[in-house]
């Protein structure tokens, strides 16, 4: 008799389904496309050399500690000097409220494990972090999206979602917010936005769950200050990664929180992975308390500022004025929207594969049914050509539809 797996699979395994993004990555990071799909960072700012000399040094020098176990919270001078930077930055914050994780998604992914029940509602932004919302959705969460404008999440959305609730006798348990240079949009949350939601937030106790792997990738203002840092009633946990800031293979993330919270997040990331790389979080403390991933961060700023110029000067000549896009002061992306008397954004992406450009269409970022017009764009891995090469050929395509309607274009089957 022949095994079936599906009949194995736990229930809550069916809320997740696989995001567009992976569906369509196989061909959208096909050598020959020019990418915008892929948030990934650039192979080519990863400064390779200098890791491998501290890797080398780390293992020759100290091998007891860099290739062994480690405590499940994390690497303890780590620890400290993560608490210390975001005390710098106006927190409240020691080391005890620190844990070392493996990226932040895992920090996204425990903190869901350790608050949602299912069935709970979870409130994000609309669109979200796909990471997160499948987080949430795999521990039977269910994501309620709040809009969001170019300054951030609109309270009023949020207040309207809360008490919707309310009548139902239902409260959500967490707000899931990336308050900088968002993933998918680009936007980042103002300051006035932040104290309107800190205060719904005490208001209707509710805790928020800060994302920010993007903060320190800023190209033109510094961001305003975090919720973490804004927070006095340790309501709020704040998840930082070194993915962006220096590189994603080492899966080091940190989470700042309470310390009732921390000890549950240490009991279940114990179950999950015993501690996070002894290596990674040496090698991240080695060049975080030198200096190193600050002086690194600088010169990362300066490389993805052009990128980020690059695509916003290419979308402002070759995009008919209908179509618009966010003005990302960081980070790695940038949001599109067409109208809607264009094509769905999904048609868009078959058609401009035609021409070997890729983007992500939008749904997938939405809690709802909506987004069928929007697209993600990220500038963070095509060089300065293909940004610009990439977003004409797209650009001749929208105007192709500006002017004579989609029907002109050939019918395409992927
Ligand atoms: N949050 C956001 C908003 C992200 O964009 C990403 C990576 N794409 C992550 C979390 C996960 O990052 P990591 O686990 O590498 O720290």
């Amino acid at each position: 008799m022949n095994l079936q797996w599906q009949d194995f699979f736990a229930r809550r395994t069916e809320r997740v389904t696989g995001s567009q993004i992976r569906q369509f990555f196989a061909l959208t990071e096909r050598p020959e496309i020019i990418s915008f799909a892929g948030g990934f960072p650039d192979n080519d700012f990863f400064p390779s050399e200098d890791l491998s000399r501290v890797m080398a040094s780390l293992v020759k020098d100290d091998p007891r500690q860099t290739l062994q176990y480690g405590p499940t919270e994390g690497l303890y001078e780590l620890r400290v000097y993560l608490s210390g930077k975001l005390r710098r930055a106006g927190a409240l914050c020691e080391s005890e409220n620190i844990i070392i994780t493996n990226g932040s998604q895992q920090g996204i992914d425990l903190l869901s494990r350790v608050l949602i029940n299912p069935g709970d509602p979870v409130l994000v932004e609309e669109p979200a972090y796909i990471g997160g919302i499948g987080a949430i959705k795999s521990y039977g969460g269910i994501p309620l999206g709040i809009t969001i404008d170019q300054d951030g999440p609109l309270p009023e959305s949020m207040l309207e979602t809360i008490l919707s609730l309310k009548k139902d006798e239902l409260k959500p348990k967490f707000f899931y917010s990336v308050p900088n240079f968002q993933n998918p949009t680009g936007v980042t949350t103002s300051l006035e936005r932040r104290s309107k939601i800190l205060e719904i937030a005490s208001l209707h106790n509710l805790i928020i769950i800060e994302d920010d792997p993007y903060g320190e990738l800023c190209y033109d203002n510094l961001v305003p200050p975090s919720y973490y840092a804004l927070d006095r009633q340790e309501r709020v946990v704040f998840l930082g990664s070194f993915s962006k800031v220096l590189i994603p293979g080492i899966r080091i993330g940190w989470m700042a929180g309470a310390r009732t919270l921390l000890e549950k997040i240490t009991l279940i990331k114990q179950t999950t992975d015993l501690c996070s790389s002894s290596i990674g979080q040496r090698l991240a403390y080695r060049l975080a308390q030198d200096g190193y991933i600050d002086r690194h961060i600088e010169r990362l700023c300066s490389l993805y500022r052009q990128k980020r110029n690059a695509m916003l000067a290419a979308m402002q000549q070759f995009f008919p004025p209908s179509v618009t896009f966010s003005q990302p002061g960081g980070g790695f992306f940038c949001w599109v929207k067409f109208p809607d008397h264009y094509p769905p954004s999904s048609e868009l992406l078959k058609l401009a594969l035609e021409k070997k450009v890729a983007f992500v269409h939008g749904e997938g970022f939405f809690s709802s049914k909506g987004g069928s017009h929007t697209a993600r764009f990220s500038f963070s891995q095509p060089g300065l050509n293909d940004i610009n090469n990439g977003i004409r050929i797209f650009g001749d395509l929208l105007w192709e539809i500006e002017n004579h309607g989609h029907n002109s274009l050939p019918a395409v089957n992927l």
